[in-house]
């Protein structure tokens, strides 16, 4: 056998794509940036997918009786979750071919109680979502996106700050010469979690003794939404980056945009399900879940029990309800948890292991294992899975390389991977490359999105 079969070779992928590939990659790219910038919460990416897929057939759970294979159904959870379902020929006792990524994304929250007056300047006081470097998320613009629900449940959509003509909002920093106690300190603490607090206004109304510049704002508010200072507190709204996704790079093999972790495994996950052609053998399942940057806790997270009412509810309308059937459903399910991972950064070379990191370009990235120090808090593909997600690739020209979230000993991190794995089960994160992972701004590969796509639909039929 020659040198090149026998050795694992890490290897950017672009060079194998003829001319047709690159097309349809570029056409899947650009799908993707326009996905980026119409969702940037949770609740926008389930309209999203809700408007395409009512579209595609796809009927809502709901309003089926019966279900015999072929039939495409959904089931939306509190407009933050989505699980799409083609039935297949096969009993589901055999089994599901399950995708799962999450919709949410780092960001900063409105406190219950946000809005204040210091000093003639409105503000809003924040409570960050997720993991973030606090730093990075002053003197930048941000948008306003969410709803408020009145107590008589009339609900307001607000998106303030996308359309050109909207104003925009940021959050201030001291200027450099003004700084030299902040920058002593150290980068963790430079930007503490009270700081992070949102300029909204500085024009006083004259009809008022005191906080004239909060009460004109309220005033505005409830010109514009009806609301009143009560109603934020049945409010989600949600600060966002209003940085425009774009193709990144001299020779546009880049994109550069906000919550691509992990609104680019949700994207290539969901096409890839719309894409099913013909009737699969096993039932498919795609789900895009909320909360995972915070655990999956929740009536809207992974650790919820809605995947299983999903699955109930298709045994009841398949007439194949039995008893244990969650139980026998899960031991035979085969799951890719789609998730991203932390990629190489060449100026940060320190953190990862060469040998076993994910590089941009180089194709959809499997993670056996994610935790660190000891696998601590992991849940591990078998040796017999990853051959099986391996040979489905290999089959599909579907380009894939290994992945650690950081050196052994560095950070690491977790996904929804372990939720389903404890349910009995095969799961791996399997994902995109991702470069800043976390920061207003995430970059990905073309590349990578289009093979995430590839390796997606391969999975499923
Ligand atoms: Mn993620
Ligand atoms: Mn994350």
């Amino acid at each position: 056998m020659n040198k090149e079969k026998l050795t694992l070779k890490k290897e950017n992928g672009w060079l194998k794509l003829n001319q047709e590939q690159i097309n349809k990659l570029e056409q899947v790219a650009h799908e993707y940036i326009d996905f980026l910038n119409n969702c940037k919460t949770e609740r926008e990416c389930v309209q999203y997918w809700e408007n395409v897929i009512e579209n595609s057939g796809y009927k809502c759970i709901c309003e089926m009786q019966n279900l015999k294979p072929g039939d495409k159904v959904y089931y939306i959870n509190r407009n933050k979750n989505i699980l799409m379902a083609v039935i297949g020929n096969e009993p589901l006792v055999n089994g599901i071919n399950l995708i799962g990524s999450h919709i949410d994304s780092p960001r900063l929250d409105l406190k219950p109680n946000p809005l204040y007056e210091d000093n003639g300047f409105a503000l809003l006081k924040t409570h960050y979502y997720g993991g973030i470097k606090k730093y990075q998320w002053v003197t930048i613009p941000l948008e306003i996106r969410g709803v408020i629900i009145k107590s008589n449940g009339e609900k307001v959509h607000v998106s303030v700050g996308n359309d050109p003509s909207d104003p925009i909002f940021t959050i201030t920093d001291l200027l450099p010469h003004l700084a030299r106690k902040q920058m002593e300190k150290k980068l963790s603490e430079g930007i503490e979690g009270e700081d992070l607090n949102l300029l909204i206004g500085n024009y006083p109304s004259d009809d008022t003794d005191k906080e004239k510049v909060k009460y004109n704002i309220l005033k505005i508010l409830n010109e514009k939404y009806g609301i009143t200072e009560h109603d934020f507190l049945s409010s989600e709204l949600e600060l966002v980056p209003h940085f425009e996704a774009r193709e990144l790079g001299f020779d546009r093999s880049m994109i550069a945009g906000y919550g691509q972790d992990d609104r680019v495994c949700a994207f290539t996950s969901a096409k890839a399900m719309i894409d099913i052609e013909g009737v699969p053998n096993k039932t498919c399942v795609c789900m895009l879940m909320d909360k995972e940057e915070i655990g999956s806790m929740g009536n809207t997270g992974m650790e919820s029990n809605v995947l299983d009412y999903m699955l109930v509810e298709l045994a009841v309308k398949l007439n194949q309800y039995v008893p244990n059937i969650l139980n026998k459903i899960y031991l035979n399910t085969k799951m890719l948890s789609a998730d991203v991972d932390a990629a190489f950064d060449p100026t940060y070379p320190s953190v990862s292991d060469p040998k076993n990191s994910s590089f941009l370009g180089n194709g959809m990235c499997l993670l056996k294992y994610t935790g660190a120090r000891g696998k601590s808090g992991s849940s591990e593909a078998t040796a017999e899975y990853v051959a099986y997600v391996r040979n489905i690739f290999d089959k599909n020209e579907v380009a894939y390389q290994s992945g650690e979230l950081g050196k052994v000993d560095e950070g690491g991190g977790g996904t929804i991977a372990y939720i389903i794995a404890n349910k009995g089960a095969d799961v791996i994160d399997c994902g995109v490359p991702v470069l800043s992972m976390h920061a207003p701004y995430e970059v990905t590969s073309k590349h990578d999105v289009y093979m995430a796509y590839k390796g997606y639909r391969a999975f499923y039929n």
